[in-house]
Parts: structure tokens; C-alpha cells; sequence
């Protein structure tokens, strides 16, 4: 298996068999992996950065902790902050979308999903319930998140094609991991959001971010093989980087939602606590951990990227909401 360290160098799409490219790649065609240093680890968060015809777009912004991150990032790529016209987020979560309104206030105008987008034109119910999980460590982890002004959002239709410029984008609602997820097809490369799952560039294995409220594993599967369906050849997890696998890739990732599903039908009848299934679910994990040969600095950037004490409480919200039937 090949991959693409995409920090250093930029990752040019490649036309298919069909269509044997006759040109030069335009500028376009190149996209870069911010790594946005979060905790001062690399390959835990990624922007994606897309030169075109106007100057840059991203994908994703990363958390507000990390904007220094960003601008070294954009700076490595010589571009400035409010060179960026466009930001598109996967979805809403602190750290994909933290940085929106530090973007939108330097001139960005936000794609976003529907249910996503009121959000982030008022953040206060986003805060706030973060604030509940992080308490004290909720500046640290995640920095300020300044609401977006809604004349600078855009809400994507399902399947609809966003023309920036020179460059074209096809938003997928993809729910799984979040009700108001999109993944974005770019070419041949999707941006898989945290519905790809999060997987460390030296590495094969996919781990899935199965966190509350909104988990469901029924509609993670239907996303993944939407975008299996539609033959990227690249893939573009925001933890972490560009992969150019990205059918072996995605059926990675279902095994993953279909053996978490049945791993969650012989625990869940003895009806486990969440500090137990938690517990036992940390121990799947070491045990995948080990069978994918993970070095203990992998061990830690996946944690870092997908905290497992989320999944626990994921992972029971779902099966009381839609798999018991009382
Ligand atoms: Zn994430």
C-alpha cells in the first residue's frame, strides 16, 4: 500500500483510465494537509487546503486552539489568512469547525450542513454543552468559537455541486457519526469528515469516532457505501491526511461498523454501565491496537484524534434509542 505524505508534498489528482489527462494539472487539482499541531502532536487534526482561481479554500478550519496552527500552515503555502474565501465543514464538531468564526471575521464565507448551520451563526448551545464534557480544559483543548454571521453561510443541498471558481466540490450527507455530516467529493478524492474514520498516516487501520448523541451505526454503514458507491480513489480523513486507497479504506471501515454493531449485540443484553462498557470497549481497542502492530506513539495519536471515553456513553445512547425495543 502506497500513501501520500501530503504535508510536504502536494497531492495532484490523477485523471482515470477513461480520461487520460492531457494537461497540466491546474492549480485546482492540488490539495495540502495542514497539520494543525493540536496538543502539540502532529497528524491528530488536519485542514485541507485547496488553491483555485480566488485565492485558497479550506476544508475544515480545525478548533480555535489550533489557528496558530493554521496560519503557519497557510503561511508554509504562501498564502495569508484572508486569502481564504471558502471554508467547508464536514460538520460542527470542535475540533472540525472551532476556527469558522475566526475565518468568516477574516472575510470566509462557511458551507455547512442545514442542521448544522444554526450552530454556527450562535455557538452558545454548542459551548455550552462542551463546556459540560471539558469543564476546565475546554480553552485548552479547544480555544474560542466565534459564531459565524449567517449572511457568510451557505447550507448545501444533498448531491449538490458547489462551484468556487475554478474549483467544483459535491456535497454527500453522510450521517453516522453526526446527523448534519457532509462529506465532500473533490475529483477523485472525498473529504471523509470523521465518517471515514480516523486512521494515522504509517497505517492501515481504521478506527471509528463513535461519539454522542447522534451515533448511529445503521446510517454510518449507508454513508460509507454511498461513498464506496461513487469510486473515489483517494480519501481525505481530517484525523489524519490523504490516502490513496480509498476503496480499502472504506471497507475498512465497514467491517469496523458492522463488527462494533455485533460486538454491541453480545455485550449489550447484560446491560453494562457505561464505566464497564467503556471498560470493555478499551479492551477491544488495545486488542485491535495490537493486531494492527500500533507503536505506543500511534496508540496515543488515536487516542488524541478519538478519545475513547466518549464512546462508551455513544455507543449506549444508540442502543437504548434504537436497538432495545422496550
Ligand atoms: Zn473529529
Amino acid at each position: 500500500m502506497r500513501k501520500i505524505q501530503a504535508k510536504q508534498v502536494p497531492f495532484m489528482i490523477l485523471a482515470t483510465k477513461k480520461q487520460p489527462l492531457k494537461r497540466e494539472p491546474s492549480m485546482t487539482e492540488t490539495v495540502y494537509t495542514l497539520d494543525l499541531n493540536f496538543q502539540n502532536h502532529h497528524d491528530a487534526i488536519a485542514s485541507f487546503l485547496i488553491p483555485y482561481s480566488g485565492g485558497a479554500i479550506l476544508v475544515e478550519s480545525g478548533p480555535g486552539s489550533t489557528i496558530e496552527g493554521l496560519q503557519a500552515g497557510l503561511t508554509a503555502h504562501g498564502y495569508k489568512v484572508s486569502d481564504v474565501t471558502h471554508l467547508l465543514l464536514t460538520h460542527i464538531h470542535l475540533d472540525h469547525a472551532g476556527a469558522a468564526g475566526w475565518l468568516a471575521r477574516h472575510g470566509a464565507e462557511v458551507y455547512v450542513h442545514p442542521v448544522g448551520a444554526p450552530h454556527m451563526i450562535d455557538p452558545s448551545k454548542l459551548i455550552a454543552s462542551a463546556t459540560r464534557i471539558y469543564q476546565e480544559d475546554m480553552d485548552r483543548l479547544w480555544g474560542e468559537f466565534l459564531a459565524v454571521p449567517e449572511a457568510q453561510i451557505h447550507i448545501p443541498e444533498d448531491g449538490e455541486t458547489i462551484k468556487i471558481g475554478d474549483a467544483e466540490f459535491v456535497a454527500h450527507y453522510t450521517p453516522g457519526h453526526a446527523e448534519h455530516h457532509i462529506a465532500y467529493g473533490y475529483g477523485n478524492l472525498v473529504f471523509s469528515g470523521d465518517v471515514g474514520g480516523v486512521r494515522m498516516p504509517s497505517c492501515s487501520y481504521v478506527r471509528l469516532p463513535l461519539v454522542p448523541p447522534e451515533l448511529h451505526l445503521g446510517k454510518w454503514q449507508a454513508s460509507l457505501e454511498l461513498l464506496l458507491e461513487k469510486g473515489y480513489q483517494r480519501i481525505a480523513p481530517t484525523h489524519f491526511g490523504i490516502f490513496d486507497d480509498a476503496e480499502a479504506h472504506i471497507q475498512n471501515g465497514l467491517a469496523v461498523v458492522q463488527s462494533t454493531e455485533k460486538w454491541l449485540a453480545e455485550i449489550m443484553p447484560s446491560e453494562p454501565n457505561t464505566a464497564e462498557l467503556g471498560k470493555k470497549f478499551a479492551a477491544l481497542m488495545e486488542a485491535e491496537a495490537d493486531a494492527a502492530g500500533l507503536s505506543p506513539q500511534e496508540r496515543e495519536t488515536y487516542e488524541l484524534a478519538n478519545p475513547l471515553h466518549m464512546a462508551a456513553t455513544g455507543m449506549a445512547r444508540y442502543w437504548k434509542k434504537f436497538k432495545t425495543t422496550l
